[in-house]
């Protein structure tokens, strides 16, 4: 139906372009947050509640939209299941309509610095999903490093079974709504949460809607989780890692 935003989707051109617009597209709504007249304490705490909100819409989005409906989103999501290594991103200037879109709907309720502020916190939150996101599956060593192993291993056993993990940036949402599954399961437990299919699931059909039900003989995560992880190796020897502006990595920062 909308063949060149679907292409789009996949392009890395597109995936560079969006890490720039978005983190201006910030910016901007930071600069008229603190152009307008507010008080420090409303600037923020509007900050403050946009970047928190923003962790429910993170986990929202990827469950229920990368995860639910057909829809381009859904299988944009899916492409990354099949190939985590694949520059796969929202076409370039969709997030900040949103977030202009939001802004405007704000604007209608609270002041124009609170409106801005909201939407910036919101942004931000999101550009630290993306960098996260990026860095969780082609930069092992740098995760390793800045002791992110923990939020890498959270994220891998969702790749492994696609119904449990939804936060890339944060356990809450997981935690809260009965979709955490925490890498010590994953080290041995059995009868965890079904997959229709483990490894990868091109359609999307990654079962958001069936999270933490328990079958009897449901596969074992553990395997699961390792079968993952070859696929993910075999992949990186195929592919070197992917360095966002194609800058050559820092060799502290390169994985082995
Ligand atoms: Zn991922
Ligand atoms: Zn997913």
């Amino acid at each position: 139906m909308f063949p060149t935003a679907e292409r789009l989707v996949y392009s890395p051109i597109n995936y560079r372009l969006v890490l720039v617009v978005d983190a201006l597209g910030a910016s901007v709504f930071l600069l008229l947050g603190l152009w307008a007249p507010a008080s420090w304490t409303a600037r923020v705490a509007a900050a403050a509640a946009g970047f928190t909100a923003w962790g429910f819409l993170e986990y929202a989005i990827h469950r229920w939209v990368g995860h639910g409906p057909p829809s381009i989103a859904r299988r944009g999501h899916a492409e990354h299941h099949s190939d985590d290594t694949a520059l796969i991103a929202a076409p370039v200037f969709v997030v900040l309509i949103g977030a202009f879109a939001v802004w405007a709907l704000l604007s209608l309720v609270v002041t124009i610095a609170v409106a801005s502020l909201l939407v910036f916190g919101l942004y931000l939150g999101y550009n630290h999903y993306a960098l996260l996101h990026h860095v969780l599956h082609h930069h092992e060593t740098f995760t390793g490093r800045v002791g992110l192993q923990h939020l890498e291993r959270i994220h891998h056993i969702h790749h492994a079974q696609q119904s449990v993990n939804f936060g890339v940036t944060s356990t809450l949402w997981d935690r809260l709504l009965g979709t955490f599954q925490p890498p010590t399961a994953a080290s041995g437990s059995p009868g965890l949460p079904p997959s229709r299919n483990a490894s990868v699931d091109r359609r999307g059909l990654g079962g958001g809607g069936q999270a933490c039900q328990r079958r009897p003989g449901s596969p074992n995560l553990k395997e699961l989780v390792k079968k993952y992880d070859v696929e993910r190796r075999t992949r990186r020897t195929r592919r070197k890692n992917v360095s966002i502006f194609s800058l050559r990595v820092p060799r502290f920062l390169r994985c082995t």
